[in-house]
């Protein structure tokens, strides 16, 4: 065992808890995780996994009744983010097993169903995926084709999913499948567990990626996969009532990463700046250096405190579901920014793989699509901001562009908000409108708590680019128009030639 193990089951549940494992994982990362080498070779060492395990890793979202330390997601963020400030594939494969992977299991197992996985989930000796994808159903999960049928006792499985994050590490498969004519929800879909082995079940190849290279994503097939009831997830024809909670953690935890890729970008833009002599001095003596890196600086602040506060709302399942899903897309679109201004900022040194550099962007660039892409759920946010605006608050949290939201989705409501749902591109920009005032509400709130100089100046600085956004996007209705029309023209001619 490491030496620098937490013991999950004797956790106290405290924050000493989480500042002892961020300890630990930073020991253990600067020893032990080679990210270069691992990109490299396009997989993590089975080893590091073990010792990943014996850290305690795998369990610190899961009961402590079953081996895990139970752990609040709000303690379990900035540990995610230290990993992915060392290495993005391994917070990938440890986060997708601690939200998506297990999540179904905690919040819907039954008694025995946990028995007979969370503890081995825990240590880290079953490692678990979360498989909905399919090659001709993604971002619209109505149309999977996976399907199990009733055959005597059991649930007969037949399919394919694609793109499966720790496939070919994992143990466990939380998939979605059709389920018709079983009892409850006659045309519903249900969660079913896989078990690696399970007769008819077969893995593909790795996939050959642009970033994320060392975490593992394949493809699955179900020949006629026999199963047992108590391999049914949660209720019976009814998935898609639970994937969301379960997908908010995902989320969570995705948008968690993105704020340790940022910071570690930013950590390096500094230290490269500071040395780096053009011109007679320094970079960061230059003003247009200065001010772009206050604008990120000021990004990430943003970032973080948007990632806290839907962290905070764990327990409140609407608001944190929608806080969550405003998290992801900020935090992976600024990330993104960040990472690709950090490279410019490095000029031609960043765009050298020694650097560093490229790796952050590569691996980040994928965060803006998975666990749903970022234009289908800023629609969700724009119909929630219409339709249930408290949900998607964060009281205490209400920053300047709180007023001009409210007051603008008022005006719409009078005009009748309903008809808007059939308008995704108006849905989109309202969900960015919501998005740019949470994150700047949290960032008020964060910074109003702070006696720093920094703090304020970063909270200005913030308010005032996304004041800037929120005019841009409003003022981007007449650009869509003609976008769209230009967009209809050529494509339907590329569709008919
Ligand atoms: C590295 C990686 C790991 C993954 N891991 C998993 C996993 O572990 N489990 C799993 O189940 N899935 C996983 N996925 C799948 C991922 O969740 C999907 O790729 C994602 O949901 C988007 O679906 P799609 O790729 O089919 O894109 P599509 O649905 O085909 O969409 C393509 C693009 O079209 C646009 N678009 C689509 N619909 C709309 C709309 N209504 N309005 C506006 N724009 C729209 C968006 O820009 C979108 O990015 C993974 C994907 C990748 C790349």
């Amino acid at each position: 065992m490491s030496t620098d193990a937490v013991s999950p089951a004797s956790a106290p549940k405290d924050h000493s808890v989480e500042r002892e494992v961020r300890a630990a994982i930073v020991s253990f990362a600067r020893r032990r995780i080679d990210a270069k080498s691992f990109d490299r070779e396009g997989r993590l060492p089975r080893e590091l996994i073990t010792e990943l395990g014996e850290l305690g890793l795998f369990g610190l979202t899961l009961p402590e009744s079953f081996g895990g330390s139970g752990l609040m997601l709000r303690e379990v963020a900035p540990i995610v983010a230290e990993m992915a400030s060392v290495d993005r594939s391994v917070a990938t494969t440890v986060g997708l097993h601690l939200g998506l992977g297990t999540r179904g299991l905690v919040l819907h197992g039954t008694p025995e169903q946990k028995e007979r996985y969370l503890p081995r989930l825990a240590r880290g000796d079953l490692i678990a995926a979360f498989s909905v994808t399919e090659p001709t159903a993604g971002s619209d999960l109505s149309a999977i084709r996976a399907e199990g049928t009733p055959r005597g006792s059991h649930l007969s499985v037949t399919g394919s999913k694609c793109f499966v994050t720790n496939a070919r590490l994992a143990g466990l498969f939380t998939v979605l499948v059709k389920t018709r004519g079983l009892s409850e929800g006659q045309n519903g879909t249900s969660l079913v567990l896989l078990e690696k082995g399970d007769r008819g079940f077969s893995i593909d190849q790795e996939e050959r990626k642009l970033g994320l290279r060392a975490s593992s994503t394949a493809s699955l097939s179900f020949d006629e996969v026999l199963l047992t009831a108590d391999r049914i997830l949660g209720p019976t024809g009814q998935a898609a009532r639970v994937l969301d909670p379960i997908l908010a953690v995902g989320r969570m935890l995705l948008a968690a990463g993105c704020v340790g890729t940022a910071h570690r970008a930013l950590a390096e833009t500094r230290a490269h700046v500071a040395t780096r002599r053009q011109f007679g001095r320094t970079l960061s003596q230059l003003p247009v250096v200065r001010s772009t890196y206050g604008r990120l600086a000021s990004r990430l602040e943003a970032m973080q405190a948007l990632v806290d506060t839907a962290a905070a709302h764990e327990a409140d399942l609407e608001r944190f579901s929608l806080l969550s899903m405003a998290a992801k897309v900020f935090a992976s679109e600024t990330a993104f920014h960040i990472c690709d201004t950090a490279l410019q900022l490095h000029g031609g040194w960043g765009y050298m793989e020694d650097s560093g550099l490229p790796m952050l962007l590569r691996d980040v660039r994928v965060t803006r699509i998975f666990e749903g892409a970022n234009e289908v759920l800023l629609q969700r946010l724009g119909a929630a901001a219409i339709l249930k605006p408290a949900a998607l608050s964060a009281p205490d949290s209400e920053g300047p562009l709180a007023e001009r939201l409210s007051a603008l989705l008022a005006s719409i409501r009078t005009q009748g908000g309903v008809a808007l749902m059939g308008q995704p591109e108006v849905l989109q920009r309202i969900g960015r409108l919501s998005v740019l005032a949470l994150a700047s509400g949290a960032l008020t709130r964060r910074s109003s708590a702070s006696t720093t100089t920094e703090a304020s100046l970063m909270s200005r600085c913030f308010n005032q680019l996304a004041a800037t956004e929120f005019d841009q996007v409003i003022q981007s209705e007449e650009d869509d128009a003609v976008a769209g029309a230009a967009g209809a023209s050529l494509l339907e001619g590329a569709r008919d030639s």
